[in-house]
Order: structure tokens, then C-alpha cells, then sequence
């Protein structure tokens, strides 16, 4: 997809979205996508994507990126949402820079009967260790799943047990929800 692609795209996404009230994300076909236009000095969205080895970061320091998250692959994007999500889907990250603004989007499925599963966990920062785990199965293959995260977010940081790391004792911080709106401060803290 070129960098004018993008853009005609992002426009059609956003007029979308604004019908059917989906808040950001979505459903085209055998896809969801979420998409949004971010002033140039907004945080960055930085993917972390957590593999056996450890944890692979992908910034946005280049001018277009265009990044494939495999099914299966817990990810976390930072000031987005504020826990590492899993999806049964392959999901393309996009990011664009312009002069006075960036556009970023996700575009998930590419089959049929994929995003039906979405796993959102928590690992200890000091040592990866899984502090919770919830996984859930919507066969609409709807958007939903993000709303039903941000329940889990709830229960998680409701919970100190829950929080703390059983093998090294680490408190992990609150956490936070897919962050729909811009002008709401992300509260990223790990
Ligand atoms: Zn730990």
C-alpha cells in the first residue's frame, strides 16, 4: 500500500467508523481495522511484541512502517492499551508520518473465522513471568473484544494478588483500556 493509499483509506475508515458508532474500530470483510490521525508531537505508539526469547520493540522512528504481527503473538502497544493482547488473527500495523501529523492503523483477519479469540494477559516486568490471563470467544468476529478488555483491565487492577508476581514479588502498576480518545491522557507506566 503506497503513503497516498494510505491516506484515502484512513478517510474512508474514519467516515465509517463515525456511522456505526464503532468507536475507532471497523469491520470491513474479513477484516477489523481501527484507524486514527495523531498530531506529530503526540506519544509514541511503540509495538512490543513478546516472543519466547524475550521482548522485540518496533518503533516509529521510520517515516513508513508497515509491520506484520502473526496470529498467536502476544502484543502490546504502547500509550494504545495497557496489556499484551492475543489474537487468532494476522494483523498489519501501519504507521505514516507527515510533517504535522501521523496516521496509524491495524488492520486484523485476512480468513474466515479468525478474530473469534482474543487472549489479554499481563507478564511481570522484572521477570516475564504470567500474572494473569483471559481469554475469551466471540464468533461475530466483531470489534467487541475491547470492550470486554477493558472488564479484564478492571479485575486486574482490582487485584494486588493478582498483580503481584508470585516467583519475584514485583507489584505490576495499574493498567489501562484501549484508549479510544485522543484527548484522554494515556497512562502508560510500564
Ligand atoms: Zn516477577
Amino acid at each position: 500500500m503506497s503513503k497516498a493509499n494510505l491516506l484515502k483509506m484512513h478517510e474512508d475508515i474514519k467516515l465509517t467508523t463515525m456511522e456505526n458508532g464503532y468507536q475507532g474500530w471497523v469491520k470491513v470483510g474479513q477484516y477489523i481495522i481501527w484507524a486514527k490521525e495523531y498530531a506529530a508531537s503526540a506519544p509514541a505508539l511503540t509495538v512490543l511484541e513478546k516472543i519466547d526469547k524475550g521482548v522485540v520493540v518496533f518503533n516509529e522512528e521510520t517515516e513508513y512502517l508497515v509491520h506484520r504481527i502473526p496470529a498467536g503473538t502476544p502484543v502490546h502497544i504502547t500509550n494504545l492499551f495497557g496489556f499484551w493482547h492475543t489474537s487468532d488473527a494476522d494483523r498489519i500495523w501501519i504507521c505514516a508520518k507527515y510533517p504535522h501529523s501521523k496516521y496509524h492503523m491495524i488492520i486484523s483477519g485476512g480468513n474466515f473465522g479468525v478474530n473469534t479469540v482474543s487472549i489479554v494477559s499481563w507478564f511481570c516486568p522484572k521477570c516475564g513471568h504470567e500474572l494473569a490471563r483471559f481469554e475469551d470467544k466471540n464468533p461475530d468476529e466483531g470489534p467487541d473484544f475491547w470492550d470486554v478488555a477493558a472488564e479484564h483491565v478492571n479485575t486486574f487492577n482490582n487485584s494486588a494478588e493478582m498483580r503481584t508476581c508470585g516467583p519475584c514479588g514485583h507489584v505490576h502498576p495499574q493498567a489501562y483500556p484501549f484508549v479510544h480518545d485522543e484527548d484522554r491522557e494515556p497512562a502508560e507506566r510500564w
